[in-house]
């Protein structure tokens, strides 16, 4: 049998490549990992983490606002993008510190630099060759600019967590997570800020009510909705001409293209090597995560199937396992719950309305209200709930939300689809009393 210098080499340390790497060094296995930029990855470095820290500080010009109704009076307020973006830039040393921590605790090498496949088990690195039993791809991916002239001039999501300064106005370019959320961002910051969107409506994909009423609200907190318009192009200057397919032009000191992201596959040694791949360089697998060459595998964004890290995280799970620990054991992709961190925020778990009808008859349950923390506060944001459930079997399909910590709410709504929870369930199940939460187990009456 050949010799090789590890049972496993791992190519990006982010969410899934490190708990792959973890995991099977755990149940025994020689694991290097190979890394070009910061331990932990997008989540950590650019993505989920200081995107969230971000939005808590957005979300702080609201709170001060509705203290007053508390009976609080705030002082006049001042914001500080670069103690804010220091702030931030000193968690993410901590956690790449811990990610460095937990590797190295569990006896995974760390290489640092571009690595690159030069046979089925050889990856090259900083020009030395190591040789693995298996090779584990999980290189994530990166942010693709719509083109378009001018088209330069648009920073990505991963420029907006080091921008020097908050700019005055802002153009954010899509109507998907990042769009969303970024425009929430920069609106709750106080920057002048326009999103533009080629639909006719906000995060397609999700249930059909959710788009619209999202828009009602972000509108209401102040983002300048453009549905049904590109981006024709750019003028660039400090303060930049956008202009649009309806001849609307806007004047702003940053455009964020958030037009969506594709696979790390190029440059990688695939095509050489003839591992297949699909559309905009997706790595094909199985459910074993394989290729279609034996010793090569892949997980996370690299294969663009749910671009989540908990989805990576559970790839690397059963990675480590099927190939290192008890044998075979694969993820499920149903009911995989996400959130959304517009303000407000969005989650669902399940099927929407449309695609539950697709199936069969439904019945449909839901209930819009204002939580009861805005009497006092004032503030005019309504919570949006529904729920999707097969007639023929009273099973809940999906569950989907607008509202505060709307995350936080469905995690454990998740579980109960998860056990397939019927609506008579939910029906008996008690609530909490007084939360936003109880709203999910009181809905008695189908939507007509
Ligand atoms: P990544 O985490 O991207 O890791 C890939 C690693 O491979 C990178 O560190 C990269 O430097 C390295 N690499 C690439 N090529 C090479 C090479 N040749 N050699 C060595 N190293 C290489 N998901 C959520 O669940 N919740 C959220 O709130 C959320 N927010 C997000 C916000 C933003 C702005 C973005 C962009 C994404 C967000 N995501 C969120 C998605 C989530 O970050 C990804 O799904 C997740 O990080 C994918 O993990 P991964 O292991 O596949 O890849
Ligand atoms: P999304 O796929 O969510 O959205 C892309 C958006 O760009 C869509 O609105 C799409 O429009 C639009 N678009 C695509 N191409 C063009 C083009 N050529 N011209 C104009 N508009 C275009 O991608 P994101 O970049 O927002 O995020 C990537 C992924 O990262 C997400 O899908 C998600 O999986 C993950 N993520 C998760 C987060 C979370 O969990 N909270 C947060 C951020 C990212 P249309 O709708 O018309 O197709």
């Amino acid at each position: 049998m050949a010799d090789f210098d590890f049972d496993l080499i791992t190519i990006g340390a982010g969410s899934g490549g490190v708990r792959a790497a973890r995991m099977s060094a755990n149940h025994g296995a020689r694991v290097a990992i190979m890394e070009s930029g910061a331990l932990g990855g997008t989540c950590v470095n650019v993505g989920c983490i200081p995107k969230k820290l971000l939005s808590y500080a957005a979300h702080y010009r609201e709170d001060f606002e509705d203290a007053s109704g508390y009976g609080w009076d705030v002082a006049p307020r001042r914001f500080d993008w670069p103690s804010l973006i220091a702030a931030k830039d000193a968690e993410i040393r901590r956690l790449n510190g811990i990610y460095e921590g937990v590797l190295r605790d569990a006896g995974v090498e760390i290489f640092a630099g571009r690595a690159r496949l030069v046979g089925p088990h050889e990856v090259a690195l900083g020009g030395k060759t190591h040789s693995a039993r298996h090779i584990l791809i999980a290189t994530g991916g990166h942010p693709v600019r719509a083109t378009l002239p001018g088209g330069e001039q648009m920073i990505t999501s991963e420029d907006a967590f080091h921008l020097k300064q908050l700019p005055a106005s802002a153009v954010v370019y899509g109507a998907g997570y990042i769009a969303v959320e970024f425009a929430s961002i920069f609106n709750g910051l106080g920057v002048e800020t326009h999103l533009v969107y080629r639909a006719d409506r906000l995060l397609r994909g999700f249930d059909g009510e959710i788009g619209p009423l999202l828009a009602e609200e972000m509108s209401r907190k102040g983002v300048n909705l453009h549905p049904s318009c590109r981006i024709e192009r750019i003028v660039p200057g400090e303060i930049k001409q956008v202009i649009l397919s309806d001849k609307t032009v806007l004047a702003a000191g940053c455009v964020l293209a958030a037009t969506g992201r594709a696979p790390n596959s190029a440059n990688l040694g695939l095509e050489e090597l003839g591992v297949q791949t699909g559309e905009h360089g997706a790595i094909q697998v199985d459910d074993t995560y394989t290729t279609n060459l034996p010793s090569i595998h892949a997980i996370g964004d690299v294969t663009d199937r749910i671009q989540l890290t908990p989805v990576a995280l559970a790839e690397g799970m059963a990675f480590a396992d099927h190939w290192f620990g008890k044998g075979l054991r694969t993820v499920s992709y149903e009911n995989v719950p996400t959130a959304v961190f517009s303000h407000p925020h969005v989650a669902c778990v399940g099927l929407s309305e449309e695609a539950a009808r697709m199936r069969g008859a439904v019945r449909i349950f839901k209930s819009s209200f204002r939580a009861l923390r805005h009497t006092l506060s004032g503030r005019g944001e309504r919570t949006f709930m529904k729920l999707v459930v097969d007639a023929q079997s009273d099973r809940v399909l999906g569950a989907h939300m607008i509202g505060p910590d709307a995350g936080e709410v469905l995690q454990g709504f998740a579980v109960a689809l998860n056990c397939g929870a019927t609506k008579a369930q939910f029906d008996a199940t008690i609530g909490i009393h007084p939360t936003v939460a109880e709203e999910f187990l009181t809905m008695r009456t189908p939507a007509s």
